[in-house]
């Protein structure tokens, strides 16, 4: 149908593009009926332009558009060309100060911690780095799209709100000039037609819902039967669905329908097929029908396509409008206003209204196109911002019910303008007092939950998935409330504080509905069945935690508001639990001759709930009473008088011994969910309005309680009154051993009892509770922090509680409690607690949890024993409290107090049985020290006229009254002393005594006066302990020596484990293997080492003896023997590429014999240096097979390691690896043996391997050509002559037993499988070309490695490397053994024809596209092969040194004709030495041979330098190469560092240090092989500047260079989009460290098919820049991702720390983030020793679940 159309379409273009803006402007301005004549042009032009085919044409639409449609508008605005028109309204504007930019999705923002009013103010990248907050602490996010910059508005800073660029004039600032005066009338006048027509059109259009018929005036004359099947987005379906649904209704294929899904995600809707209404229709029943099945269908309609089209025009004006107000501030007031204009039907009728509450009936696209508007107009406009607010906060509650209703995530709703508007302090004021906001929130809230229980309490027991859908989306009205309430007011005026009070009301409402909510009865007898209901309760307790505290700032904030406030939550609560509900009994408690009335109450009984937020609200705004001036100097005129302590305390009270019986496992059958809760209720991110404030109210109650009743009434809520009013109960209670698990039970009560009371009385770090700032109170959550461990800067903030702006105060204290040590290579920055804190300590810190407290409590006693303190942890001082709590302390010398710590500590006297514990005991002593404590405290600030009443001490030391006549607390604790079972506690006890002769001594003012009894038998007993003290002292002196020591050895050994990881593990190797290469440096004197040829050092046979790690049996390495192998790991590299585009086309036809030097593709072989049998293997490897098929069929589970591909991992190790290598002993001195004759120099050398390569070629070419003529073959056999000694039908006989063989074959056929991803195929001619380049390949990135790290060639090298090149070498030598003889002749002879012309070779690749080192190792591994059959004498070595003697010289031609020519001015003023004249010399040679097109260069000294440094990387692969080959010891020169080492080199190379005495020595032959070389029309067109080549040395490659401030990578990643979609941003970009690329991650858009399957743009980017292995940073999520092949991935952690030396994957936290280089110089490390892959296979090990993930997606 497509096609069909086309034509037409071409041919309406030209009709169109005769319209003339200018003159259609003319006659609409001299028009009377403007918007007649203006939608006539509309009606007429609009469906000729849009919407005339099944795709949209956006490039030629926009064109057509602004020609025909826009044009005239921009003439008749401008009143003359409008590129005239533009620019002068442009110069005239006066700009505003605001910066207004809309953010992009992905798009970094930045907020500044100390300046910004609140989080939601953010400044663009640019605005951030001209304003002064880049020195400031700030916070780094991505945008999610929407929002703007809010640079340049004074309410969102508190200081710097402007940046360089919109920094004002102060002079300019006058308040509020209409911008309408820089613009003449007659503009104005236009510009407000026009704008109101289009406006309208616009509006009315988008919100037209007619699905085939037109708007009246719009309306065509003829009306084609063409309709759309429009396909609208919905956050039900998922992308699978949809695409599948469209394939079956259009029969699409799935990439179009990819391309549907695509688009209708992003714009909200798409036609998925244009046609007659029938066609159309068709399609959209089967769309409907198939998605109905699961929820709701997708939703369809069939539009006429005039509709669509004038749909897509009315975005289109909209952008337009947008853009055209950038002109002019004036331009943008006049839109403005013609927004806001109220229209002919009243309230609600203006354009914006109308706009706005059809929102949600809007497709995304647009909608977002319309939001963008309204932040570019509306909020850029102070004036209109305001009216724009009110008109917002009018239609708040119909926006919020059309948002709760609606599927669109909130940032396509109009709904999430409020962060724009209530964020803004002045606005929000101002809404709150004239539209009452605060109650229209919540309210509207309150409206939309409605499930409650008959009580009216919210009741989330049975909701159902769309309530919870729905509650969720209510939960945005909160955040609408926090930012209302986010600034504090400063002022207030009593319309505010009437408004405020007013919402406040509302908000206890809510509150009262939370009241008790979700209550629960302790089950006894069965398990519950089903777990209720409880995340709701909490989620909405979480979400209001800020609300809360907000709320409470307000009331701080005013004396009047306070103190009303109070009385409302007071009459709220009383409401709630008017009186003692519920008929409850009273009973009498009575202890100690006092009593009190009170109810019967079970916990473990009765109902009770965790949920007491209007009680709790009471606890914070008596706190911040106690705090104010009133409480100080007016107490009377606080509102105390109606409390009633005894209510206030019972329901929290309840809640506190719910948590105590549920830890002493009475509430076990109640399953998770209570424990859940009790856990939220401690838990940081709730515990300020919840548990803490719980502990407030109680402290609320007893400062205005008779301490005594106090505790009267929380022994009988625990259920303990009966254990301790009943005298001697405790005895009794011990003999029922048959009820051990109520004893257990019991004891743990009273443990958690007592824990209260010292809560109650120790807690007082909270201002308004004790006399202490919010410093001290932060400064001590740090301290208990770190009293655990030391801690990262992300673990403590998460373990403080933060406030609405997401601060936690930390910063400003943590100089003060802690030491920062920074992080190493791997770890995070840690802070310590200084030790001067540690007095601080107080082990039962409210806010531990009780593994924390048990862990602190460990820390802390270890701490002293280091420091040689007794381990006692005393009570630390406390503050003073606040007067409103100040009678608090008296609980501690209660008469019920004295007596309940003096029956506790009579049981641990009698020492019977369990009826008592530890626990218990140290908790009384606790409170008995905090009692000294306050005594003390009191002594030293006591004034002339108070007397201290704290009188403890004098309490403690009266032995107790009848009946009991029980001994004092203090003689108890004597005698508890010397109990032997109380070791741990002996040092507490002995300070509690201490403390108290201090105490006592402070009391008897007067130094006269007779010393105590007491104190004797103190001081007695303590000589009587001296001695043994002083022993037991000293024996643990020695004891913390040791322990020092070993604690000191053990860190040693570990930092040195730390420090040289390497070295270690080879230590471990070599213990696990005992790969005994019997020291290959046998004691050498001084000779000079040589590594080849005839001249060889010879060195004694070793023998090896190596262990197998799997059988664990010892055996030589020799030729017969049964084979030995390592295992190993292949792997494709294009590290050292010079040229990633290049990559192998076709691997079947690809022949690498030569390598490019560009090094483009090679094969790396890597080995663990883990030996085993060969046998062993093959059985280890067979059973790793057969498990991994019964786990794939049973479990269907991916493994790190593709057994498919002969992937394994090591066995001991684990280490990653995909075949063997044999071990070998040097291979040619198996070969060596023929060395008779005198030597032939290099000339004769040529010669007679020309010869003997011509024979091979005519007898090769004789068995090719058919036998037919057995005469003509002898004659040709007498025309050839057979060199002397040579016999070409000699073939040697195999040393190696069939064992190592197969290993030979084994390892050689996987390098020829990976190195080419082709099928196995042993006999294939390329398998020993491929053996040769991975050893070539391997050597020449070990060279690269160490030159970068500037260590020596041969210096110590870990043992895994070493033993890795040795055998890789030896394989490579001895691998032509079980290849076709003449397949490797024929290599040998093609090598050699590269640098020795002969006429069979012709199409060789010349001397400059040759990597030189790869063809010296073919050569001297391929010449035995033809060496074998050469019976003259000429020995093996002399081959070898004659190939690199002219590999050499060849490579120092490559080098001179690529050697950068430019001049170089620092000529040497020094006499030219011999090298130079040498080097000039061949230069001048090498000039003549081409022809005169090599540049003349001067100097000697330039070319030999280029010379020497341009060998230096082929001369040290080379001695590597020997030096495993013929294990030659390396030249202890050359294992230390230092300077480059070139003589030493050349001398154990047996090459001449003037490497150009080479070519002189050999001139004869040399030079006619230099003319052939030059002559080769490649070297031509190079010289003649036609083509590029690589040059000597080449540079290592690096990864790319990273930006230091991780902020410009998220900038540049937000400009990327996907090479895909047109301009879409990418969601998920992703850098390519190796080249640079940025590409489209994790996205359908930019999938790519690789080798039949889909995968995403990442793994398609291995392929091709990495041969499998990719390194990614993912710039949103900040990681870094290796890859390699399609299933194999992990994360790893980026090079970019924050200030505390942490990374922040995901960019959580926002911390500016920093490079840092030497953890980049890591990644790199991994990359250039080829161990991606193995790192992954470790991550994948550690960490299963990274197994699952589908990498090839990313
Ligand atoms: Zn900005
Ligand atoms: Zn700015
Ligand atoms: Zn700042
Ligand atoms: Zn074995
Ligand atoms: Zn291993
Ligand atoms: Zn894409
Ligand atoms: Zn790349």
């Amino acid at each position: 149908m497509a096609s069909e159309l086309e034509p037409e379409v071409q041919a309406i273009d030209r009709s169109l593009l005769e319209c003339s803006a200018e003159e259609i402007a003319g006659k609409w301005l001299q028009a009377t009926d403007l918007t007649r004549e203006v939608y006539q042009h509309l009606a007429h032009y609009v469906p000729k332009i849009y919407c005339r085919g099944p795709n949209p044409f956006p490039q030629k639409e926009d064109m057509l558009a602004q020609h025909v449609l826009l044009g005239p508008m921009e003439w008749y605005l401008c009143g003359e060309d409008p590129a005239f028109g533009f620019p002068k309204l442009e110069q005239a504007n006066k700009p505003s100060h605001l910066c207004g930019r809309v953010f992009k999705v992905g798009e970094p923002t930045y907020s500044c911690r100390d300046c910004a009013v609140d989080p939601t103010c953010v400044l663009c990248m640019e605005c951030f780095l001209g304003s002064i907050h880049r020195d400031h602490r700030y916070r780094m996010t991505t945008s999610g799209g929407g929002g703007f910059c809010d640079c340049g508005d004074t309410e969102a800073w508190k200081e710097g709100p402007y940046c360089q660029k919109h920094e004002l004039n102060t002079s300019e600032i006058e308040e509020e000039e209409d911008p309408l005066v820089h613009l003449s009338e007659d503009v104005i006048a236009r510009t407000y037609n026009i704008f109101a027509i289009m406006f309208r059109y616009a509006v009315e259009i988008l919100t037209w819902e007619k699905e085939s018929e037109l708007p009246a005036d719009l309306e065509m004359v003829e009306k084609s039967d063409t309709y759309y099947c429009m396909l609208f987005n919905d956050e039900v379906h998922t992308y699978e669905q949809v695409i599948y649904t469209l394939q079956k209704a259009v029969n699409c294929t799935q990439k179009e329908a990819i391309g549907f899904a695509t688009t209708v995600d992003r714009d909200g809707r798409r036609s998925v097929r244009y046609g007659d209404f029938q066609y159309c229709e068709q399609a959209k029943s089967v769309i409907v029908r198939n998605t109905s099945r699961q929820t709701k269908p997708l939703k369809v309609q069939v539009m006429h396509s005039s509709i669509v089209a004038h749909q897509n025009f009315g975005l289109k004006l909209l952008s337009w409008l947008g853009s055209i107000i950038g002109y002019s501030d004036g331009l943008r007031r006049i839109l403005c206003q013609v927004g806001l204009q109220e229209g002919p039907d009243g309230e609600n009728s203006s354009l914006v209204d109308r706009l706005m509450l059809s929102d949600s009936k809007l497709w995304k696209g647009a909608r977002s196109v319309y939001h963008q508007l309204f932040m570019s107009s509306l909020l850029m406009d102070l004036k209109y911002k305001k009216l724009f607010a009110v008109r917002f906060a009018k239609n708040y509650e119909r926006l919020q019910s059309d948002y709760v209703t609606d599927d669109h995530d909130r940032e396509f709703s109009v709904a999430d303008l409020s962060v724009q508007i209530f964020t803004v302090p002045s606005l929000a004021r101002m809404l709150i007092t004239e539209e009452n906001l605060m109650s229209i929130i919540i309210k509207t809230f309150m409206d939309h939950l409605r499930h409650r229980d008959a009580h009216g309490r919210f009741q989330f027991e049975r909701y159902t998935a769309l309530q919870a859908f729905k509650f969720r989306r209510v939960q945005s009205l909160i955040l609408d409330l926090k930012y209302v309430l986010i600034s504090k007011p400063t002022e207030w005026s009593d319309e505010l504080r009437q408004k405020f009070l007013e919402g406040f009301d509302a908000f206890l409402e809510l509150l009262k509905c939370m009241q008790g909510m979700d209550p629960i009865t302790r089950q006894v007898g069965q398990h519950i069945e089903m777990e209720p209901e409880w995340e709701a309760a909490f989620t909405l307790q979480m979400k209001l935690t800020h609300v809360i505290s907000m709320m409470q700032d307000w009331c701080a904030s005013d004396e009047k508001v306070l103190i009303e406030a109070y009385k409302k939550c007071l009459a709220v609560l009383m409401q709630c639990h008017g009186g003692y509900t519920d008929g409850e009994q009273p009973i009498t408690l009575s202890i100690c001759g006092h009593s009190v009335e009170t109810i019967r109450y079970c916990v473990s009984q009765e109902k009770v709930s965790i949920h007491l937020p209007v009680s709790r609200l009471l606890a914070g705004l008596h706190v911040l009473l106690s705090k104010s001036e009133v409480a100080y100097k007016f107490p009377e005129l606080l509102p105390l008088s109606e409390l009633s302590p005894p209510m206030l305390i019972e329901h929290p009270l309840r809640c506190l011994v719910l948590c105590a019986q549920v830890h002493a496992g009475m509430w076990r059958r109640n399953g998770f969910s209570l424990v859940n809760q009790i856990y939220y209720y401690h838990n940081v991110k709730c515990r300020r309005e919840m548990f803490d404030k719980d502990i407030v109210m109680l402290q609320t109650g007893v400062s205005m309680m008779d301490p005594n009743h106090f505790l009267m009434i929380m022994l009988s809520r625990f259920e303990l009154y009966q254990i301790f009013s009943t005298p001697d109960y405790g005895k009794r209670f011990s003999s029922e051993i048959t009820h051990k698990d109520v004893v257990q039970q019991n004891n743990t009560l009273i443990e958690e009892m007592l824990y209260l009371i010292i809560m109650l009385v120790g807690e007082r770090f909270s201002p308004g509770v004790g006399q202490v700032n919010a410093t001290e109170e932060i400064k001590r959550e740090i301290i208990h922090q770190l009293s655990i461990k030391p801690m990262a800067h992300s673990e403590l903030v998460k373990s403080l509680p933060e406030d609405e702006n997401k601060e936690t105060g930390m910063e400003s204290v943590i100089e003060a409690v802690a030491h920062f040590k920074k992080p190493g290579l791997t770890g995070r920055g840690m802070y310590e607690l200084k030790p001067e804190c540690a007095k601080e300590f107080n082990l039962y810190f409210y806010h531990f949890s009780r593994a924390e407290q048990s862990k602190a409590e460990e820390a802390q006693r270890k701490l002293k024993r280091q420091n040689r303190e007794d381990t006692a942890l005393p009570p630390p001082v406390l503050p003073p409290f606040c007067p409103l709590f100040a009678s608090l302390v008296n609980i501690l010398q209660s008469d019920v107090m004295l007596c309940i710590m003096g029956t506790i500590l009579q049981w641990a006297v009698e020492h019977n049985g369990y009826a008592w514990s530890e626990s218990m005991l140290q908790r009384v002593l606790h409170l008995i020290g905090m009692a000294l404590q306050e005594e003390k405290q009191h002594l030293e600030n006591v004034t002339e006229e108070h007397v201290v009443t704290f009188t403890f001490t004098q309490k403690i030391s009266k032995p107790g009254e009848a009946p009991k006549n029980s001994p004092s607390i203090l003689a108890m604790l004597e005698t508890l002393q010397n109990a032997p079972y109380l070791e741990v506690h002996k040092d507490m006890i002995r300070w509690i005594l201490k403390t108290f002769n201090a105490v006592k001594k402070m009391r008897e003012s007067s130094p006269t006066s007779p010393v105590a009894e007491t104190e004797g038998t103190i001081m007695e007993e303590s000589s009587r302990d001296k001695d043994k003290a002083e022993r037991k002292r000293k024996a643990e002196i020695a004891r913390l020596r040791r322990e020092k020591i070993m604690a000191q050895m053990s860190e040693m050994q570990r930092h040195f484990i730390d420090e040289n990881k390497e070295l270690f593990q080879q230590t471990l190797e070599l213990d696990a293997s005992t790969s005994a290469v019997l020291d290959n440096s046998p004691v050498v004197s001084d000779m000079t080492l040589t590594a080849l040829g005839p001249t060889q050092t010879q060195v004694p046979e070793q023998r090896q003896f190596v262990t197998c790690i799997l059988c664990q049996e010892e055996q030589e390495v020799k030729v017969e023997s049964r084979a030995m192998v390592l295992a190993a790991f292949v792997q494709r590299s294009t590290v050292l590429s010079k040229n990633r585009s290049k990559f192998i086309q076709d691997p079947e036809k690809y022949d690498p014999l030569f390598m490019h030097p560009d090094l483009s593709c090679g094969t790396h072989t890597s080995s663990c240096g883990h030996i085993m049998h060969a046998h062993c293997w093959q059985r280890y490897f067979d059973s790793v097979q057969a498990k991994e098929q019964r786990r794939q069929q049973r479990l269907r589970l991916h493994t790190s390691y593709d057994v498919e591909n002969g992937e394994f991992l090591c066995p001991l190790c684990e280490c990653l690896s995909n075949t063997v290598i044999p071990l070998l002993l040097p291979p040619r001195n198996i070969f060596n043996k023929l060395n008779f004759s005198e030597q032939p120099n290099l000339t004769q050398w040529i010669r007679t391997i020309s010869q003997q390569i011509k024979a091979l070629q005519f007898l090769r070419k004789e068995e090719s050509t058919p036998n037919n003529a057995s005469t003509k073959n002898s004659e040709n056999k007498d025309e050839l002559q057979l060199p002397e000694g040579f016999r070409p039908d000699f073939h040697p006989k195999n040393p190696y037993s069939e064992s190592i063989k197969e290993m030979l074959t084994t390892f050689g056929t996987a390098t020829y499988k990976v190195g080419l991803k082709v099928h196995p195929n042993e006999e294939d001619p390329r398998v020993p070309i491929m053996c040769w380049g991975s050893c070539a390949y391997t050597i020449q990135s070990i060279e690269r490695i160490l030159s970068d790290e500037d260590k020596p060639l041969f210096g110590p090298l870990p043992c895994r490397l070493d033993d890795c090149l040795r055998s890789l070498t030896r394989f490579a030598a001895a691998h032509w053994t079980v290849a076709s003889l003449s397949v490797v002749q024929g290599h040998f002879c093609k090598l050699f024809a590269s640098l020795v012309p002969n006429d069979s070779h012709e199409e060789l690749p010349c001397i400059l596209d040759i990597d030189m080192f790869h063809l010296l190792v073919g050569l001297v591994l391929a010449f035995p092969a033809l060496q074998c059959q050469d019976f003259s004498g000429i020995s093996l070595g002399t081959g070898d040194l004659h190939i690199f003697h002219l590999v050499t010289m060849a490579h120092i031609i490559q080098i001179l004709l690529t050697s950068c020519t430019e001049e170089n001015g620092m000529d040497q003023e020094n006499p030219t030495c011999e090298e130079e004249s040498a080097v000039l010399a061949l230069y001048k040679t090498l000039h003549q041979y081409t022809g005169s097109a090599l540049k003349e260069i001067p100097s000697g000294w330039h070319l030999w330098r280029s010379v020497r440094a341009g060998i230096m990387p082929f001369l040290k692969c080379s001695a590597l190469f020997f030096h495993y080959l013929n294990g030659v010891p390396s030249p202890p020169d050359i294992q230390v560092p230092g300077t480059s080492h070139f003589e030493h080199l050349c001398n154990y190379l047996s090459l001449p240090n003037n490497l150009i005495c080479l070519f002189q020595e050999n001139s004869e032959i040399m030079n006619s092989l230099i003319e052939s070389w030059c002559h080769n029309s490649e070297v031509k067109r190079y010289l003649e500047g036609e083509r590029d080549v690589i040059r000597y040395p080449r540079e290592s490659n690096k990864l790319i260079n990273l930006p230091e401030d991780y902020s410009s990578l998220i900038n540049q990643a937000s400009n990327f989009s996907c090479p895909k979609s047109g301009g879409d941003k990418s969601r998920a970009p992703t850098l390519c460290l190796v080249c640079g690329s940025l590409l489209c991650s994790q996205s359908y858009c930019c999938q790519t098919e690789l080798e039949g399957e889909d995968v995403g743009a990442c793994t398609a980017h291995t392929y091709s820049c990495g041969s499998g292995v990719g390194i990614f940073l993912r710039v949103r999520e900040c990681q870094v991702l290796f890859l390699a092949g399609k299933t194999k991935g992990c994360f790893y952690s980026p090079p970019y720390l924050d200030d505390y030396g942490e990374t922040d994957q995901g960019l959580r936290r926002g911390n500016p983030l920093h490079l840092c280089k030497e953890r980049f110089k890591k990644i790199q490390k991994l990359w250039h020793q080829h161990s991606v892959t193995e790192e992954i296979g470790h991550a994948q090990e550690a960490n299963q679940t990274l197994v699952g993930i589908d990498w090839q997606h990313l």
